[in-house]
C-alpha cells in the first residue's frame, strides 16, 4: 500500500486542482493520500466528492499544512485526520490566511522599491484559492522575466534574508499543536531536513515539539539521504514519535511525484498506527 501523507492542490500553491490531484494520485497507485494544503483546508471536500462519485479505492486523509514561527525559523507542521470543519482550526487558519495577505502587500512594497510594481496584484489573481504563497510570487517574478528560474526568485528576492523577504506573523508551534489536537489529528513536523538549521537547533525544535504534545516527524521524504533518515528516524525514537511520509507534491516534476519513493524503515512507528488515525469518510 502507497501512503502519501502530503500533497498540495491549487487550493493553495499547488499546480493541480483537488479533482485532479485525486485523478493523479489513482493512476499512480497510491491507496492513501493526504492533502495538506498551506493554511486552508478549502480543497478536501471537493476531493473527498471525485473519490466517492468515482468510487476510487483510494483513501483520503483529511490535512492541512500550518505555517508557524519558532526562533526566526518558519516550520511547517502538518496536520492530519483533523476535523476539518472544527470552528477554532477554521477560524486560526483564517487568521493566517489574513496575515498571508498582509506579508503579501509588504513583499510587494518591497519589490515596488526595486522597480517591480504590483506583484502582489498579479499573485492574487493566479492564486485560485484564498491562500497567496511565495510560490505565486515566484511564478510572477518568472513570468516577467525579472528571474530566469523558479529557485532563482528564492535565492534573489524570496527567500529568508533577501532582499524581499518578509518576516510573516505565523502563530507559534504550540498552538498549531494545539488546534490540531483540538480538531481531533496527529500534529506532524514537516520536512525537517529543510529548514537549513543545525542539528543542535533540530534537537531543541524536536525536544519542543514534543514538550507541546506533538505526534510524529515525517522521515519518509522523496528525497533525504540514507544519513538523513538515519538522524531524523533516531530523533523520532528518542522521543517517541511516530514517523510520517510524503512527498510534498506541488506540480508533475522530473524528480518528484506523488507516491514516489516513499518508505518507512522498520524502526519507525508509522504514523497510521497513531490511535487517532482515520480516513476523510
Ligand atoms: P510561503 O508558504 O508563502 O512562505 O511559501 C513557501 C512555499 O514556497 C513552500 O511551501 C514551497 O512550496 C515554495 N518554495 C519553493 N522554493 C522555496 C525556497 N527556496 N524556500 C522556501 N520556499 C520555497
Ligand atoms: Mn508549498
Ligand atoms: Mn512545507
Ligand atoms: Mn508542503
Amino acid at each position: 500500500m502507497i501512503y502519501d501523507l502530503h500533497s498540495h492542490t491549487t487550493t493553495s500553491d499547488g499546480s493541480l486542482t483537488p479533482v485532479e490531484l485525486i485523478t493523479r494520485a489513482d493512476v499512480r497507485q497510491v491507496g492513501v493520500l493526504a492533502i495538506t494544503d498551506h493554511d486552508t483546508v478549502d480543497g478536501l471536500a471537493e476531493a473527498q466528492k471525485e473519490i466517492t462519485d468515482k468510487n476510487l479505492k483510494l483513501q483520503l486523509v483529511n490535512g492541512v499544512e500550518i505555517s508557524t514561527k519558532w526562533h526566526g525559523f518558519e516550520i511547517h507542521i502538518v496536520g492530519l485526520c483533523i476535523d476539518p470543519n472544527d470552528d477554532v482550526l477554521q477560524s486560526c487558519l483564517d487568521t493566517q490566511l489574513h496575515h498571508r495577505e498582509i506579508r503579501a502587500q509588504a513583499m510587494s512594497d518591497k519589490l515596488a522599491k526595486k522597480g517591480f510594481e504590483d506583484v502582489y496584484k498579479d499573485a492574487r489573481e493566479m492564486a485560485i484559492g484564498k491562500c497567496v504563497s511565495r510560490t505565486h510570487f515566484a511564478k510572477v517574478l518568472l513570468q516577467r522575466g525579472i528571474v530566469s528560474n523558479f529557485d532563482a526568485a528564492f535565492k534573489k528576492y524570496l527567500g529568508k534574508g533577501k532582499s524581499a523577504y518578509v518576516s510573516p506573523n505565523w502563530m507559534d508551534i504550540e498552538t498549531a499543536v494545539k488546534i490540531i489536537h483540538r480538531a481531533g489529528g496527529i500534529a506532524i513536523i514537516a520536512h525537517p531536513i529543510r529548514y537549513d538549521m543545525s542539528n543542535k537547533w533540530l534537537a531543541k525544535l524536536v525536544d519542543e515539539f514534543a514538550e507541546h504534545g506533538g505526534d510524529a516527524l515525517e522521515v519518509g521524504l522523496t528525497q533525504i539521504s540514507p544519513n538523513q533518515r538515519t538522524h531524523i528516524s533516531g530523533l523520532a525514537n528518542k522521543y517517541d514519535l511516530y514517523s510520517s511520509q510524503g512527498s510534498d507534491f506541488h506540480a508533475p516534476a522530473r524528480w518528484t511525484d506523488l507516491g514516489k519513493s516513499l518508505y518507512l524503515t522498520e524502526q519507525c512507528k508509522p504514523v497510521w498506527q497513531h490511535p487517532k488515525w482515520r480516513f476523510a469518510s
